[in-house]
């Protein structure tokens, strides 16, 4: 059983990485690579925590809360999906926890933009038109919550132009550059930031 146990962990392994680091977000993450009927997240994680498969856990944790709470309960048959008292706390408080980054981050991105943003164009909202900045933000901020309903969609790659569609309320080619690379930091934050939001750290 031993060497089941860890072919097994071998063949799931790149779907539940253990680092942000050479992820490639082309291949199957989380539960899309058991294939078949696919399992529910909190059913992996429950495999997993019983298991003992640390390396995988922060990752099935966020799978498991991605799509917010209606999902992270599961569905009362079958029992697989039905999560312990300790393992649903956990959960909650890391979704919470990440639900606040990006909220936080989405904020600082717009309204911080960083030194390397050179605006491209007279009209973009970055260069201080107050009444317009302030609707880009607020419709830039309704966009990313509406999106994530009750989850997160933290370590999603969201470009600009997905998040506030059309002309991006005018903002610059540089902008939208920078907001890329912003973003990027941002989801390398969050994958970061997983193990502790989770209370995997002892
Ligand atoms: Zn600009």
């Amino acid at each position: 059983m031993p060497a089941v146990r860890s072919y097994l962990f071998e063949a799931v392994r790149d779907a539940y990485p253990e680092t942000f680091e050479g992820l490639d977000p082309s291949k199957a993450l989380g539960e899309r690579v058991f294939g078949g009927p696919t399992p529910h997240p909190s059913a992996v994680l429950n495999l997993f925590v019983q298991q003992k498969f640390m390396s995988a856990l922060p990752m099935a944790y966020y799978m498991a809360v991605r799509r917010g709470l209606d999902s992270l309960m599961g569905v009362c048959p079958p029992t697989s999906t039905r999560l312990s008292p300790e393992i649903l706390r956990a959960a909650i408080r890391g979704l919470i926890a990440l639900r606040e980054m990006e909220l936080r981050e989405t904020h600082r991105l717009i309204l911080e933009p960083d030194a390397s943003h050179q605006c491209s164009s007279s009209t973009c909202p970055s260069r201080g038109a107050v009444p317009k900045m302030w609707e880009a933000h607020q419709n830039i901020i309704d966009r990313v919550t509406d999106s994530s309903g009750s989850g997160t969609k933290i370590l999603q790659i969201a470009s600009l132009r997905d998040v506030c569609g059309g002309d991006c309320y005018g903002f610059c080619e540089n902008y939208v550059q920078m907001w890329k690379r912003g973003h990027a930091e941002v989801r390398k934050k969050a994958w970061a930031a997983l193990p502790d939001v989770f209370g995997l750290r002892s």
